[in-house]
């Protein structure tokens, strides 16, 4: 998987890129990572990347041609794009994905870093300001993704969430094909609580069945932990995700043993 940023602060993603699991992926050469500082494409002495906003009002917003030209430096990455493809949600076409971060875009979850994920390439374009040119997201970009439904200052932390959640999906980044497979949202459930050593930390104590060796019991167990966490918790969740038989006899019996309200 090939990660193309483009950013106006390149330096911000020093350290997140270079430790842990996306550090590892890179060595290993599960993902490489290219950043392109757009005010490397503005054009006069001053490198100008933003300007007023048509119609007044405060804040400035970023220019269209740096980006453009910026994107378009990139071999095989602008290519094939059209007014059609700037809707949302077709990121999983042919064309590499030119994905605006925008607090505006669809919202991003464990089944859209699935699907992103599928890619052999990503480019996310991370505004700041007042945000990008208009023409940018219709005309540039074929994808508008958002973190969460709140502003941040720049796309940059909402690209490095989006890189860290998608190389955790990729074969052998977390040093095990199975590693994501149980994580909370990845099921569909939130996951099980776990313990380590020691099994008696100030008289906190580890529970019983995890020690006790027994793995169908520890399965149930776990199962039946996630099942609690997010009928507690989220229980939205419940409503699309995958239940057995078993799964539904035991939420049954919590909704008799704790009715809600
Ligand atoms: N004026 C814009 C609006 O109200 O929609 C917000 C601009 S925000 C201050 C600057 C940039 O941060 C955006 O262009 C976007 O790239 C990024 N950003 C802010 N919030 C985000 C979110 N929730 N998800 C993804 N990117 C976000």
């Amino acid at each position: 998987m090939h990660f193309d940023i483009f950013t106006l602060f390149p330096g911000m993603f020093d350290g997140p890129f270079d430790d842990s699991i996306i550090k590892r992926a890179r060595e290993s050469g599960i993902i490489s990572i290219e950043l392109h500082n757009i005010r490397d494409y503005a054009e006069g002495k001053h490198s100008v990347t933003d300007d007023y906003p048509y119609g007044g009002g405060g804040g400035m917003v970023m220019k269209p041609e740096p980006i453009f030209r910026a994107v378009e430096s990139v071999p095989g990455l602008a290519e094939g794009r059209s007014e059609a493809s700037s809707l949302p949600g077709n990121a999983a076409s042919e064309r590499p994905a030119i994905i605006l971060l925008s607090p505006q875009g669809r919202p991003f979850d464990q089944s859209v870093a699935l699907e992103l994920a599928d890619h052999s390439r990503l480019a996310l374009v991370c505004g700041r300001y007042e945000g990008v040119d208009e023409r940018v997201r219709r005309y540039l970009c074929t994808d508008e993704i958002s973190i969460g439904d709140f502003v941040l200052s720049g796309g940059e932390i909402a690209a490095m969430v989006i890189v860290d959640a998608v190389t955790r999906l990729l074969p052998g980044a977390l040093g095990s094909e199975h590693g994501a497979d149980q994580d909370s949202h990845a099921t569909g459930l939130l996951e099980h609580p776990h313990y380590t050593r020691p099994p008696d930390f100030r008289g906190w104590h580890v529970p019983d069945v995890l020690l006790s060796g027994h793995h169908g019991n520890v399965d149930r167990w776990r199962r039946q932990q996630s099942l609690l966490r997010t009928w507690q918790r989220r229980p939205d969740l419940l409503d699309t995700a995958w239940l057995t038989e078993d799964d539904l006899t035991f939420l049954e019996g919590l909704e008799r043993e704790m009715p809600v309200g």
